[in-house]
């Protein structure tokens, strides 16, 4: 079987990856599983934000990938050979499978697939990205009827839901994204209006699309792009610290928050959460997505790689913005 082996931490904390930072190994022979381990054939691989946090050694939501060790990563595929009670030969499954074909990992860090449901959909709408947008848009951000929420990296897999999810509970949304095509598509879904970041003022533009203030500030990005958004906060507004995309690869110095004063007149909760906190609800939260997924209300777009060894040049995409949706591998079996 074929992976990616963590050499070494990257020497630069942002950019494209360089020589030996990833050390790709052919030919490993495929493990058998032990008592309480499944042997997983990996179909799709999920390359994430935090990806590049776990290779760099940064805080993120999980410690630094191991040296030494295949990379990790979520992913999805279909069971192999099973020493664990709850799973057989032919299901389909996900987890932490890592950058690898072949994943030999213990039964109780898997989920099953449910039936009829594509198995990158569990890396998706009913994985990571809708997972995170349930948590932060209802049990922080919990928008009423009729409040304005922004959503910042609107278009991509985590932005986009929690736009669906806010338009279905009756709020106003004004999407942040950062090309002309990506705002036509957060429109598509139910965004009233979407900000392309690129091209306007993110802060005026809030000024005239949000004249009574932010009810609800969902945001992926941080930096200056959360800072632009705090003076327009609503009294009693929340904030869901997502995620922080802008600041991940580092480097880029210390980035104060200008406006921070704004969360203290206006009475504003902010907090931050991570989804793999709560994966003793993810059966709840995934019986709330999966019949909205089936009936078409929950739209999501992927944008596919092919082959294990495309990933670590696509990984670059998320921090360029040249991904348009939830970014995956196809990992193709020789
Ligand atoms: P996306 O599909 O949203 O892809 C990332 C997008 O972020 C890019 O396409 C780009 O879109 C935008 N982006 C990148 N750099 C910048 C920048 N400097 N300024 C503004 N926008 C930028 O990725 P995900 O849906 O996987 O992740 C979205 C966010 O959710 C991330 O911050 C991630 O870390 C977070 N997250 C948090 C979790 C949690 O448990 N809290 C779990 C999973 C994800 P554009 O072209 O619009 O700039």
């Amino acid at each position: 079987t074929r992976r990616y082996v963590l050499a070494q931490r990257p020497a630069t904390s942002t950019g494209p990856l360089e020589e030996g930072v990833l050390r790709y190994e052919e030919d490993v022979p495929v493990p058998s599983p032990q008592a309480g381990q499944v042997l997983v054939k990996v179909e799709w691989m999920s390359l994430d934000p935090a990806t590049r946090s776990w290779m760099n050694g940064t805080p993120g939501s999980l410690p630094p990938s191991p040296l030494g060790e295949t990379m990790r990563a979520l992913g999805a595929g279909t069971v192999s050979a099973s020493e664990h009670p709850d799973y057989a030969a032919g299901d389909r499954v996900c987890g932490l499978l890592g950058w690898q074909e072949d994943a030999v990992v213990h039964g109780a860090t898997l989920r099953r697939v449910p039936e009829g449901v594509p198995l990158n959909a569990s890396l998706n709408v009913l994985g990571i990205a809708g997972q995170t947008a349930w948590l932060g848009l209802h049990d922080i951000g919990r928008p009423r009827e009729g409040d304005t929420v922004v959503v910042t990296a609107a278009a991509g897999s985590v932005g986009s839901i929690a736009v669906q999810l806010a338009v279905a509970a009756g709020a106003r949304v004004i999407g942040v994204a950062g090309t002309p095509a990506k705002c036509a598509w957060v429109r598509e879904i139910g965004a009233d209006e979407c900000v392309d970041y690129r091209q306007e003022n993110v802060s005026a533009a809030c000024s005239w699309l949000c004249p009574d203030g932010i009810d609800v500030v969902f945001d992926n990005v941080g930096g200056a792009m959360l800072d632009a958004l705090l003076p327009h906060v609503a009294p009693n507004a929340r904030v869901v610290l997502c995620g922080a995309i802008s600041r991940y690869e580092g480097g880029h110095g210390p980035a104060p928050l200008h406006n921070w004063f704004h969360l203290l007149f206006k009475r504003v909760r902010m907090e931050g959460f991570i989804y793999l906190d709560h994966q003793a609800r993810f059966d709840e939260i995934e019986a709330d997505l999966l019949p909205r997924l089936r009936n078409g209300e929950l739209r999501s777009r992927e944008h596919v790689v092919e082959g294990l060894t495309a990933a670590p040049e696509a990984l670059g995409m998320l921090f360029d913005g040249t991904n348009t949706g939830k970014l995956l591998v196809r990992i193709g079996h020789s």
